[in-house]
């Protein structure tokens, strides 16, 4: 799913040190209580402007969404960014594909370049964006999994949550995309009481 349109306004920039940074901000919304998914935005010159991650099972403040099936990591992350400057120069880097309503955001914003760690074969965003012609996605790019070690990890992370968000049609799709981390989650899950 490579993105051969025109490379918009941004950097090269070191994925592995940014999709890390997301990694961490999943692992801290799983042990808020919420989905393991973090974000984070990165600009021209390699800052990182915002970080987000999942709050579906936190309560909403001022500072963050929350309590609410809509508190994804990107949200949380456009929620604290506020007005974007310059969009198309930010990169966005998430632990896990966005999802329709994240990604659709990303690309409303004009964001110009999304970069995930781990696919989501049931609920990711990227083949929308890569092939709609909807005049709304022409200037978002996307760069799938450019990590392998962390592509594993990110799918280990949120292989859990998969099963039991969508145990069905897209645990299916999980076990065939990752069936090395969704058997060990089927494992887990058939030993338990
Ligand atoms: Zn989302």
């Amino acid at each position: 799913m490579s993105d051969d349109r025109p490379t918009p306004d941004v950097p090269d920039l070191d994925h592995t040190r940014y999709l890390r940074a997301a990694l961490d901000l999943a692992r801290e919304g799983q042990a808020a209580g919420s989905a393991p998914v973090g974000a984070v935005l990165v600009n021209h010159d390699g800052q990182i402007i915002a970080r987000g991650r999942n709050r579906v099972g936190e309560a909403q403040t001022t500072q963050h969404v929350g309590d609410a099936s809509v508190a994804h990591a990107e949200m949380d992350l456009y929620f604290q960014a506020g007005r974007l400057q310059d969009p198309h120069t930010l990169t966005l880097y998430t632990s896990l594909e966005p999802c329709l309503m994240c990604g659709g955001a990303s690309a409303l914003l004009g964001v110009g370049r999304i970069v995930w760690a781990t696919d989501d074969p049931w609920g990711g965003s990227g083949r929308l964006i890569r092939w709609a012609d909807h005049p709304a996605l022409q200037d978002t790019r996307v760069m799938p999994t450019p990590d392998p070690d962390l592509e594993h990890e990110g799918a280990t992370l949120f292989a859990p949550e998969a099963k039991r968000a969508f145990p069905e049609e897209g645990w299916a799709l999980w076990r065939q995309r990752y069936p090395q981390e969704t058997a060990v989650v089927d494992a887990q899950t058939s030993r338990a009481p």
